[in-house]
């Protein structure tokens, strides 16, 4: 921590927040969930931009903020519908811990977010980069928001050569983003660091000559601004093979499953699938008995249709996709009978998503 004292004294905070706040007021897009100062929409927002492009969120944010426009709203609506309205965005534990947490704000401070930085951070989902950025940008509170755009700034203009993906090294950036801070403009002061990180000192080739703040960056100075941040490679995800059914009976209806309501995708639909093994049997052979013990599905499995590979964080999948005819189907069966309007309405995750959209299912 002494090197970053150091570090910090060398700069002129205050000069370096007048530039930055300043560069920020002028530039800054137009943004959906700019327009106003509705501590719910911009929740919402900073939900939704966590792993994903803004471009990519912008309608979702629209539409979901159109349905639920507040926080009693979403408090209120049906779990399918708000997973539908997510439904493409990913993470789904988000959206879950999202209106887990403002059916408190409903219940214990009648739909008004909390100002305190505890109340606000014990609520479901919120970790302290929610926390800061929320509370800063609806309440003018300095409270730092970091997240891994912000640390790549802060890295290049600091020159700390530390492993960001270390949980350790968070601490030096949470320290570093208090000091500078800005008192008087903290929600100016977060916003103008994020997009600072989303157009001008991005990735892989920041743009130093129309940085605002390029005369207090060490990295520039140094000519190093591409070797920073130091980001040890993650391991390599598992890769595991799938195999999914889409099972059509004779009337023409689909038979659709919901997933477990824990653990990875929790509650969206997909077609029914497991995960296979090499061995004796085939994929084939495999699914088969899989619909027969599990689903008490008798079906005619046809040749595979393709492969949907999805890439997770940690995992991909690969899942072969085959159609099949339903021959016998228990009452008792778990899965959905749905017509293919119907199908509609519920919530896929992507992978499954693909598989529906990609096979044109009225056709077959
Ligand atoms: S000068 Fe370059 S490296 Fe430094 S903050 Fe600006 S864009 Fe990033």
């Amino acid at each position: 921590m002494e090197n970053i004292v150091d570090k910090l004294i060398a700069i002129n905070i205050e000069n370096f927040q007048t530039d930055l706040i300043n560069w920020y007021e002028r530039e800054k897009r137009s943004l959906p969930w700019r327009l106003d100062q509705d501590p719910y929409k911009i929740w919402v927002s900073e939900v939704m931009l966590q792993q994903t492009r803004v471009e990519t969120v912008i309608p979702y944010f629209e539409n979901f903020t159109k349905q639920f426009p507040t926080v009693q709203a979403l408090a209120e609506a049906d779990e399918e519908k708000v997973l539908k309205a997510w439904e493409g965005l990913g993470y789904y534990s988000r959206v879950r811990n999202l209106q887990s947490a403002v059916k408190e704000v409903a219940e214990k401070y009648g739909g008004t977010i909390p100002r305190s930085t505890e109340e606000f951070g014990s609520l479901k989902g919120v970790g302290p980069y929610t926390k800061g950025a929320v509370l800063s940008i609806a309440y003018q509170l300095p409270i730092p928001a970091v997240d891994g755009n912000v640390m790549r700034v802060v890295s290049r203009i600091l020159g700390i050569w530390d492993d960001i993906a270390k949980a350790k090294t968070r601490k030096i950036f949470d320290y570093a983003t208090e000091q500078m801070i800005s008192k008087e403009k903290p929600s100016e002061f977060n916003q103008g660091l994020m997009e600072l990180g989303a157009i001008i000192c991005t990735p892989k080739s920041p743009s130093c000559m129309l940085c605002p703040v390029q005369a207090h960056c060490n990295a520039f100075a140094g000519g190093y601004e591409r070797e920073l941040p130091v980001k040890s490679k993650k391991k390599k995800p598992a890769v595991k093979s799938l195999a999914a059914a889409v099972l059509k009976d004779e009337d023409g209806n689909y038979y659709i499953h919901k997933r477990p309501s824990s653990g990875l995708l929790a509650n969206l639909w997909e077609f029914a699938n497991l995960e296979t093994e090499k061995g004796n049997k085939t994929e084939r052979e495999q699914l088969t008995d899989f619909l027969k013990d599990g689903f008490g599905v008798e079906a005619d499995i046809g040749e595979i249709q393709g492969v949907v590979e999805h890439i997770f964080t940690h995992l991909v999948w690969n899942i072969s996709v085959y159609f099949g005819t339903i021959k016998h189907c228990r009452e008792d069966t778990s899965l959905r009978k749905v017509t293919r309007e119907e199908m509609e309405r519920y919530a896929f995750p992507v992978s499954h998503q693909k598989i529906r959209n990609m096979y044109e299912l009225d056709r077959r």
